[in-house]
C-alpha cells in the first residue's frame, strides 16, 4: 500500500547517516581485500565495533561468520555481505523471533509507561506516539508524571495540543503517583483506549528513581488490572555505549518491556540497536528518526539490517 511505501522510504531516509557510513566502509573493505582471510575479519570486526555494535556481539557474529564461510566455502569478499546481514538478523532475533508491536489491548484501557533519562527524547516520543495512536483511531490521554524537571509539564502540553490529545497534570513538584491516580480515573471516565504516562528522568539517585517508579507502577497496577501493559525505555542512539549503561540501570530498577531508540537519524553508529537487544534481551519497538510528529517508526530488524548492507 501507499502508506507502507512511504514508511519504508522514511525509514530509509532517516537512516542515511548510518547507511552511508556502513556502505562506504564495507565497499572499501571488500575492494581492498577481495579474498576472505583473517585480516579481512579483523578489519570487519573493527568496523562493526566502531559502529557501536558492541564487542561481545561482534565477537559472536565474527565467530559465526567464520563457520558459515567455511561451510559455504566462500572465498570472495563480495559474496560475504549477504551472510553478514543474515547473521546480524539472527543475532538480533536470538532464540525466538521478537515481536516489535505494542501490547495494545483489544478491549478496555491500555496503559503505557515511559521511562528514561532527561534529554533522551522521551517527551517528543510520547507526542509522536500519541499522534500515531490517534491516527489509528484510538482515544489517547497523556499523564504528566514528570513533576520534577522544570518545564516538563508545559512541554508535554505542547505535544498534547499538537497531537490533539488531552494531558492530565498537577503542579510542578507534586506527587507523580497522585498524577497517575488522577490520570487513570480520567481515562476510565472518558473511556480512553490508551493512557501514556511520562515519568521523571533523574538518574543521580538510583534509590529515589526506583522508589518513584515503583510507587507510580503500584498505583497503575492497582487501578487497572494487567497494567502497565508496556514499560518503554527511551534511549538516545547518539550516546552510544552510554545508552547501554542507562538501559542496564533501568532494567535493574523496573521491568522494561521495550526500547525506543531516539535520534537514530543523528548518528552514523546505528549498530547500537543490535548491541542493546543482544546484551539486554529487550526488543527495540520504535526508532526516532527526527524531531517532527511523524518521525517515529516501528522497528523492523530485517529491514534495518538489509537496508544497511544494500
Ligand atoms: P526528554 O527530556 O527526554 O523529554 O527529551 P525531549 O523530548 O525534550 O527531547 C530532547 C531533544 O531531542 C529535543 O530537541 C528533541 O527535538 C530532540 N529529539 C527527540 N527525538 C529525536 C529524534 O528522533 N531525532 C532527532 N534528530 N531529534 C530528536
Amino acid at each position: 500500500t501507499h502508506s507502507q511505501d512511504t514508511m519504508t522510504e522514511k525509514f530509509r531516509d532517516g537512516l542515511t547517516k548510518t547507511r552511508d557510513s556502513f556502505t562506504s566502509k564495507m565497499n572499501d573493505l571488500v575492494a581492498r581485500y577481495r579474498t576472505v582471510d583473517e585480516e579481512f575479519f579483523e578489519e570487519l570486526e573493527e568496523l562493526l565495533i566502531q559502529a557501536d555494535v558492541g564487542v561481545d556481539t561482534v565477537m559472536e557474529l565474527v565467530d559465526e561468520l567464520k563457520m558459515e564461510v567455511k561451510r559455504q566455502n566462500i572465498k570472495d569478499t563480495k559474496d560475504i555481505r549477504g551472510v553478514i546481514s543474515e547473521k546480524l538478523v539472527d543475532i538480533y532475533q536470538g532464540e525466538h523471533e521478537v515481536d516489535p508491536s505494542l501490547a495494545i489491548q483489544q478491549e478496555g484501557l491500555t496503559v503505557i509507561l515511559f521511562v528514561g533519562v532527561n534529554g533522551v527524547g522521551k517527551t517528543t516520543t510520547i507526542g509522536k506516539l500519541a499522534h500515531q495512536l490517534k491516527n489509528d483511531g484510538k482515544k489517547v490521554l497523556l499523564a504528566a508524571g514528570d513533576t520534577f524537571r522544570a518545564g516538563a509539564i508545559e512541554q508535554l502540553e505542547v505535544w498534547g495540543s499538537r497531537a490533539g490529545v488531552d494531558v492530565i497534570k498537577q503542579g510542578e513538584g507534586s506527587d507523580p503517583a497522585a498524577v497517575m491516580f488522577d490520570a487513570v480515573q480520567a481515562a476510565k471516565a472518558r473511556q480512553v483506549d490508551v493512557l501514556i504516562c511520562d515519568t521523571a528522568g533523574r538518574l543521580q539517585n538510583k534509590v529515589n528513581l526506583m522508589k518513584e517508579l515503583e510507587k507510580v507502577k503500584r498505583v497503575i497496577e492497582r487501578e487497572v488490572p494487567g497494567a502497565p501493559h508496556e514499560v518503554l525505555l527511551a534511549l538516545d542512539a547518539t550516546t552510544g555505549q552510554n545508552a547501554l549503561t542507562q538501559a542496564r540501570m533501568f532494567k535493574e530498577v523496573t521491568n522494561v518491556s521495550g526500547i525506543v531508540l531516539t535520534k537514530l537519524d543523528g548518528t552514523a553508529k546505528g549498530g547500537i540497536v543490535l548491541a542493546i537487544k543482544r546484551e539486554l534481551d529487550i526488543p527495540v519497538k520504535f526508532v526516532g528518526l527526527g524531531e517532527k510528529m511523524d518521525d517515529l517508526q516501528p522497528f523492523d530488524a530485517e529491514k534495518y539490517v538489509y537496508g544497511l548492507f544494500a
